[in-house]
């Protein structure tokens, strides 16, 4: 019995692209879910999972091909052509990846566009609009194009249109998809506002574990189907997106070190880990790291043979190079057909397989190669990277040995950092 504060209802929708014809794509199966007025529910999974389709759904501009879809324990179905109208309009607000802003209107008539629908009076559709353009600190704006303001700003005013007709619910796909850390961050403090202080339902379509930080339900879908629900306590804690979660270098030390010393003794390792941290720190070079790795343990030295020495010192010095890949590669967001990424991605994949280098195929290595780019842009959960490393080829996989599929997930974590793993899977 579904409850009074139950606000979107889905009930068994499937949905079909295509049904009936050879190119027929299955894209939600079986989808059950409940979400209630002031929650902030998101849908987070891989591309293609079927999120968009899903929040279409929701919206009533999908029809699901079976199954049902209540808001406010109304059928939608149920709704003639203009109820249908009407509660796209000023039921819901959408918020676009890629904004979505009408290029040839200055940024208060794009705001005001819903309210002309509405057949809101003109006076009154430009003071609302004014109004919201200030709330989210943009009415310095109003009069420019939306090809002068920045992703940041361009999305803030995607909001401000998404509240224009001051729906209950807002419905954002991949809102923060297109923008960098800073404006994505004032972006989700916006929509928590939207949701904790103006009552709104938001519902948020994501791929980045990252910006779940203040949604209080997530379902996750894989493959069409929802695979996991969890509540969460809206903590207020404050995260970060990957690359703002660099590890302390102590932290790093401790991984590396465990990582590169499996196999020696405790005090040796704490000893390594002093070493290691310093260097992180930049502050031994890597020949001092080698004299100390090499030293005896008497003379302060870690103790190693001279080989190991090397041989480990050289890995560190590997690492803090693909560490800077890495930490390039997530400051801007990944182009796999660009060059200079595709480049990095290999180097950082030279480093990864090294164990079995001279083992695979180059065609392998290249598969290596787009699994760690869907790692790092956080397409790819720790699981879902292994998985593919260890999938057949013929399946689209690279066919490795699970042992070495989690070797070589675990030198990726060490370079994402730990903190980098889902908190959602
Ligand atoms: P997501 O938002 O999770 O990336 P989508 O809902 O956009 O996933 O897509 C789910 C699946 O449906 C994908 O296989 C996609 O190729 C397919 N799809 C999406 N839109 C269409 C469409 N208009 N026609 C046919 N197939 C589509
Ligand atoms: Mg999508």
């Amino acid at each position: 019995m579904q409850t009074d504060d139950t606000l979107i209802k889905i009930e068994h929708v499937d949905f079909y692209y295509n049904k009936g014809k050879d190119i027929e794509n299955h894209v939600l199966k079986d989808i059950n879910l409940e979400i209630k007025k002031g929650e902030y529910a998101s849908f987070l999974g891989t591309s293609g999972s079927g999120k968009s389709t899903l929040l279409y759904v929701v919206s009533g501009v999908d029809k699901p091909t079976t199954g049902k879809v209540f808001i406010n324990n109304q059928d939608l179905m149920s709704f003639d052509q203009k109820q249908a109208a009407q509660f796209r309009q000023n039921g819901i607000g959408f918020v676009f990846q890629n904004f979505n802003l009408i290029p040839s209107l200055n940024v208060v008539d794009n705001v005001a566009l819903p309210m002309t629908f509405m057949g809101v009076p003109h006076s009154q559709r430009k003071e609302r609009a004014l109004m919201l353009l200030k709330k989210l600190e943009i009415e310095h704006l109003a009069y420019r194009f939306p090809f002068e303001l920045s992703g940041g700003q361009q999305q803030r005013v995607g909001i401000a249109r998404a509240l224009s007709n001051d729906p209950p619910i807002i419905l954002a796909d991949e809102p923060i998809g297109n923008l960098d850390t800073a404006n994505a961050t004032i972006v989700l403090d916006i929509l928590k506002d939207i949701n904790r202080n103006e009552g709104k339902t938001v519902v948020i379509v994501t791929h980045e574990p990252w910006s779940l930080r203040d949604v209080t339900k997530v379902f996750k879908i894989k493959d069409g189907a929802i695979v996991h629900i969890e509540e969460k306590k809206s903590s207020g804690a404050t995260t970060h997106r990957p690359q703002d979660r660099s590890l302390s270098v102590e932290a790093q030390a401790k991984m590396l070190t465990e990582f590169l010393f499996s196999g020696h003794t405790h005090q040796e390792i704490m000893r390594a880990e002093e070493f290691i941290a310093l260097r992180l720190a930049g502050k031994l070079t890597s020949p001092v790291l080698r004299d100390k790795l090499d030293a005896s343990f008497k003379n302060f030295g870690v103790g190693l043979w001279k080989q190991k020495a090397v041989r480990i010192s050289e890995q560190i010095e590997l690492f803090l190079q693909e560490k800077k890949h890495i930490v390039s590669l997530l400051r801007h967001p990944l182009h796999t057909t660009d060059s200079e990424t595709h480049y990095k991605l290999q180097k950082i994949t030279q480093w990864l397989l090294e164990d079995i280098q001279g083992r695979v195929s180059d065609h392998i290595f290249e598969k290596v190669v787009s699994f760690v780019a869907s790692r790092v842009s956080g397409d790819f959960s720790r699981d879902d990277f292994i998985a593919h490393l260890d999938e057949n080829p013929s399946h689209g996989g690279a066919g490795l040995h699970i042992q070495s599929a989690i070797r070589i997930s675990e030198r990726l974590d060490i370079l994402l950092g730990e903190s980098f793993s889902v908190p959602v899977s």
